[in-house]
C-alpha cells in the first residue's frame, strides 16, 4: 500500500516537472558575455517541442556588471536577419534596448536586463516552425557570443 501510493505520487511529480519544462527553457546570461544553462554548460541550441503553441524563455543574467556595460536580452530572428537586426539594433541605442522598434525581422524579444535582473519572451512556435531560427543577445558584438540554434522538433 505505501509502495503503491510512493509510486503514484513519483509519477504524478515527474508529470508535472515535463509539462512545466516542456513549453520553457531557462537560459542565464553572464559577464563573460555568454549564455549558458541552469547547470553552467553552453547552448549552442534550445529545442522546442512542436506540440506547444508558445515556448518561453526565461532568461536571469547572473552576473554583476549593468546593463549599459554588459546588457543581456534573447532576440528571435531568422539566422539569416541576425546581422540585419543587430546592426539596425546599435541606432536604438541601450534605451531602445539595441532593437530598431517594430523591426519585422524580429519574432520575439526580451527587455534587455543587466547583472542579477531577469525577464523572459514568449515565442508563437507556428511562426518558427519552417525555416532556421536563431535566439541572440543583441547588445552590439554580443551575438558573435551569444547566439544558438532554435529548433522546433
Ligand atoms: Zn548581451
Amino acid at each position: 500500500m505505501l509502495k503503491k501510493g510512493l509510486l503514484i505520487s513519483a509519477l504524478a511529480l515527474s508529470g508535472a516537472f515535463a509539462a512545466a519544462a516542456d513549453c520553457s527553457f531557462d537560459l542565464k546570461g553572464t559577464d563573460a558575455m555568454t549564455f549558458t544553462d541552469a547547470a553552467g554548460k553552453p547552448v549552442p541550441e534550445i529545442v522546442v517541442p512542436a506540440s506547444c503553441a508558445d515556448f518561453t524563455i526565461n532568461l536571469e543574467h547572473v552576473g554583476k556588471m549593468p546593463k549599459t556595460a554588459m546588457g543581456h536580452n534573447v532576440v528571435i530572428a531568422q539566422a539569416s536577419d541576425v546581422k540585419a537586426v543587430t546592426q539596425n539594433g546599435v541606432k536604438a541605442g541601450v534605451k531602445g534596448d539595441y532593437l530598431q522598434a517594430g523591426d519585422p525581422k524580429v519574432v520575439a524579444a526580451s527587455k534587455m536586463v543587466g547583472g542579477g535582473e531577469k525577464t523572459s519572451v514568449k515565442v508563437p512556435v507556428a511562426k518558427i516552425k519552417s525555416g532556421d531560427y536563431a535566439f541572440f543577445c543583441s547588445f552590439p558584438g554580443h551575438e558573435m557570443k551569444m547566439r544558438g540554434k532554435l529548433a522546433v522538433k
